[in-house]
């Protein structure tokens, strides 16, 4: 189980709060999407739950578990960045399967658990190709390969297409969308984006200032947003 709760979340640099009491339940295998501007705090949060980032106060639990103090590697979940982070000097294949290696998992089940995520991701032709080269969709690809290789019960994932162009990040939307429906995962999705986010969310968590403003469907959002910020931030054109 991946049900995910944060209970009056705090993230302070210094005398600087930029995460205040997050109250957030999040249900196993939901796709939920925390949008907002730049600097509200939403990869702070996200990196909080992947643990990448130390909780200044209040409860992470992961299905019932008080994750708080638990490190980055032993948490059942997989993080996708903007700029992909692959390693430069190793092939697609060694990109994916590198994680699973440091783990001591036998090499049959490292070569299927790479050759069924390329499968579905479609590189299957570019197991062997560097990262340089590689277009930008087919990068996010692979970044998104080497997190499913795990099979994680959670997938964070941090502005993935915000590099592409605005035809690919519109096949990418559809296809992350499907992935979801497919690995049966709760996903946590980062964007600043809310044709993003109103596409893909099953519910949508619209932060400011490092505060929450209100967490819904994207149809109630729109039909019922509770302030002025909301309802500008959620009906401005792109
Ligand atoms: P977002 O992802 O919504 O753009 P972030 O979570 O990255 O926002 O940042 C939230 C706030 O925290 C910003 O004001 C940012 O400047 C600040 N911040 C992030 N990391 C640090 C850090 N290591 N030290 C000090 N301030 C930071
Ligand atoms: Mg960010």
């Amino acid at each position: 189980m991946a049900s995910i709760s944060l209970k009056k979340l705090n993230k302070s640099y210094g005398a600087l709060t930029v995460v205040h009491d997050i109250d957030l339940e999040i249900a196993d295998k939901e796709f939920i999407i925390l949008v907002g501007p730049s600097g509200c705090g939403k990869s702070t949060t996200l990196r909080m739950i992947a643990g990448l980032e130390e909780i200044s106060g209040g409860e992470l639990q992961i299905g019932g578990d008080l994750m708080n103090d638990v490190p980055s590697k032993d948490r059942d979940i997989a993080m996708v960045f903007q700029n992909y982070a692959l390693y430069p000097h190793m092939t697609v294949y060694k990109n994916m399967a590198f994680g699973l290696q440091l783990r001591k998992v036998s090499r049959d089940f490292i070569d299927s658990q790479v050759q069924d995520a390329a499968k579905i991701l479609d590189i299957t032709h570019l197991l062997n190709r560097k990262p340089k080269a590689l277009s930008g969709g087919q990068r996010q690809r692979v970044a998104l390969g080497r997190a499913m290789v795990r099979n994680p019960a959670v997938f964070l994932l941090d502005e993935p297409l915000s590099n592409l162009d605005a035809k690919l990040r519109g096949t990418m939307r559809a296809e992350i969308t499907k992935l979801h429906k497919r690995l049966h995962a709760t996903f946590i999705y980062v964007t600043h984006d809310q044709i993003e986010a109103m596409t893909m969310a099953d519910r949508i968590v619209v932060m400011k200032d490092g505060h929450i403003q209100q967490v819904d469907t994207p149809q109630n959002l729109y039909d019922r947003p509770v302030n002025m910020f909301v309802a500008g931030f959620i009906g401005a054109p792109q």
